[in-house]
């Protein structure tokens, strides 16, 4: 199916992210959460690509396994981190050969160490250039690509940001995913602002549920998510896990509810391999029959 379909005018599109477990059982807990997590019947699931230290090879390897076990199309997230044209080219090769339906396409974030994004000799330099390697030599794949509706951090300026994201649609791109966020205002302008630009592809918000204080500390510190103060003071209420938990859940889900209110064209949430608040959300939001599953 093309990527298109899944957020076309009136579908709630649905998507959830994982990362590539780096143990036996960490693979077993994926696939008992999956179980649980297609009951709410995703459009894809996407497999992140050597984020936050996982190993690169693992992703093809647990998209294959998704693909299997549950029946649904997958997306391999790829960065250009690293790597030259050609092991780009060999890696979408091997994607292609597996049945992979769609790409991530990502320039990634310098490698731990590193303060500055330097590209590799032979390699490239800005995901458009990806999105366009992909759509000129594997035009079957559909393919997706990071917006940020607080400006990407090492963007000169808001509108370079867009003026950006208008070059990977260009290029090629069909869908636009969101950096996380936690106030609804930044992805409602930054949606207005692509629309100004001429951006008309669906802009799927990014979801990642909260599930303590320390959690979405080191992740906003990591991507620059913005936490508002009002989400802060009440998980700081209690320093009690469960408190915590249920107060994310709750916050995500309010956003959810005004986003989909707003017609959003779909919903990604950042599974990360942590299904329980995902699936408290969906239950919460009755997404089945929001979807009209
Ligand atoms: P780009 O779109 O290339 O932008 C990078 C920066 O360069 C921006 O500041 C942009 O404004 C600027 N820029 C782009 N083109 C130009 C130009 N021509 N001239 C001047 N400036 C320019 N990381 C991983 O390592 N693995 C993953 O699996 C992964 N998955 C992700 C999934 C999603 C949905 C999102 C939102 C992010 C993900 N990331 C992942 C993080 C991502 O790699 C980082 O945010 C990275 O720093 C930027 O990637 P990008 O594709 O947005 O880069």
């Amino acid at each position: 199916m093309k990527l298109s379909d899944f957020f076309a005018p009136g579908q709630l599109g649905l998507s959830y992210e994982l990362f590539p477990p780096k143990t036996e059982r960490g693979e077993e807990l994926l696939r008992e959460q999956l179980r649980q997590l297609t009951e709410f019947a995703p459009d894809f699931v996407t497999c992140t690509y050597g984020a936050g230290g996982s190993t690169q090879g693992k992703t093809l390897e647990i998209l294959c396994q998704v693909q299997a076990d549950c029946r649904l199309p997958v997306a391999s997230h790829l960065t250009v981190v690293g790597q030259t044209v050609e092991q780009l080219r060999e890696y979408l090769e091997r994607a292609r050969d597996q049945g992979i339906s769609y790409i991530v396409a990502l320039r990634g974030d310098p490698p731990a160490g590193s303060e500055k994004f330097q590209a590799t000799p032979g390699g490239l330099r800005f995901a458009s250039e990806l999105v366009e390697l992909i759509r000129g030599e594997f035009p079957d794949f559909g393919i997706l690509v990071a917006g940020y509706p607080e400006t990407h951090r090492e963007a000169t300026s808001g509108q370079a940001d867009i003026d950006n994201l208008r070059r990977k649609v260009d290029a090629g791109a069909d869908v636009i995913v969101t950096q996380l966020f936690y106030d609804n205002a930044d992805f409602f302008r930054f949606v207005e602002q692509c629309r100004r630009a001429g951006i008309e592809k669906p802009v799927v918000p990014g979801v990642l549920p909260v599930t303590s204080l320390s959690q979405i500390r080191r992740i906003s510190s990591m991507c620059g998510a913005r936490l508002p103060e009002g989400l802060v003071a009440q998980l700081e209420r209690r320093d009690d896990p469960q408190w915590q938990f249920e107060v994310g859940v709750e916050w995500a889900t309010r956003q959810c509810e005004e986003l989909i209110s707003a017609g959003i064209p779909g919903l990604h949430f950042y599974v990360l391999n942590q299904s329980p608040a995902t699936l408290r959300i969906l239950t919460d939001l009755k997404a089945e029959e929001l979807r009209g599953n």
